[in-house]
């Protein structure tokens, strides 16, 4: 009896090893597909935003990217039509002509059925007068936009979230300089672990963005200073929206190249992706995020 024990033992362990061999030689999990559309921007800066971005999701091993490029401004658009349906997200690295009508359709469906969107700094620019663009991205800047098209949204002094119906322009920033990032939702996935203020490398610190602002929220504010000719208010910095099925990650973060090599635009980059492809994220806070008061640059 003592025997036959001894042997269901050997043989329940020997299961167990290889088991976890089983699950070690599990081939890596399917990589979540991404579309980075670029192109056209008043960002001449914009091909080298693309290959960087391109780089910081690729390292993560989560995603597979692929770049679709416009034509260039006022050339024939007309053959733009990329498959959005190919992939988990579209990443928008573009401010530039319009989309065709049957693009710009496509767009929409691809997110109202659940495709991810994430929207880096001038993206957020693009496009006013596209309606169901401007409610996917939240808020938005430039492009004569103005009360016609939502309040403005900001965090007053008290720390109370603001819709401000007040006429006038939407977007514009003070100097570009290093400025502190504040996280207003350390519970959501994307902002999980992160500490609740740290310092971003020079950037336009976007201000007075306004839009439909539904379904959004906002995870991450900056003080826009009036020494560095802001509106002394906290400005949205990072939004989440939800439009139909589609999750969406807007960062008005990521002016210059500098911008973007910063840790803290490449974690958020990295985990906005995330969670527009699968609603979770599993990627830990990096050893080099910046703290409090010091940035922390990868070149
Ligand atoms: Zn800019």
């Amino acid at each position: 009896m003592k025997q036959l024990y001894g042997r269901i033992g050997v043989l329940l362990l020997l299961l167990c090893v290889m088991h976890i061999q089983v699950l070690h030689a599990q081939p890596s999990k399917k990589k979540f597909s991404v579309l980075i559309i670029d192109g056209q921007n008043n960002h001449g800066n914009w091909p080298q935003t693309t290959q960087l971005m391109k780089g910081y999701l690729e390292e993560t091993g989560l995603f597979t990217v692929d770049i679709a490029t416009t034509p260039g401004e006022k050339q024939d658009m007309s053959g733009f039509t990329p498959e959005f349906k190919k992939y988990n997200a579209v990443v928008l690295n573009y401010n530039g002509d319009v989309w065709p009508p049957a693009t710009q359709a496509a767009f929409e469906s691809f997110v109202e059925q659940g495709g991810g969107v994430v929207s880096v700094h001038a993206a957020d620019n693009a496009f006013p007068e596209w309606k169901a663009y401007n409610t996917m991205i939240g808020i938005g800047g430039w492009g004569n936009r103005s009360e016609k098209d939502g309040p403005y949204i900001y965090y007053d002094a008290g720390n109370k979230l603001v819709k401000d119906h007040t006429p006038g322009i939407g977007g514009s920033h003070g100097k570009f300089h290093a400025f502190q990032v504040k996280t207003r939702n350390r519970k959501h996935p994307i902002m999980k672990g992160v500490p609740e203020v740290w310092m971003h490398n020079k950037d336009e610190l976007y201000d007075r963005l306004r839009g439909p602002a539904e379904n959004m929220e906002v995870l991450a504010t900056a003080y826009s200073a009036k020494e560095q000719s802001g509106t002394g208010r906290d400005e949205p910095m990072m939004m989440i929206i939800q439009y139909g099925k589609g999750r969406i990650f807007h960062t008005t973060l990521g002016h210059a190249n500098e911008s973007q090599q910063c840790a803290g635009f490449i974690t958020f980059l990295q985990r906005g992706t995330e969670w527009v492809c699968s609603g979770k994220v599993t990627q830990k806070i990096p050893a080099d995020f910046p703290s409090e008061n010091e940035v922390s640059l990868r070149k």
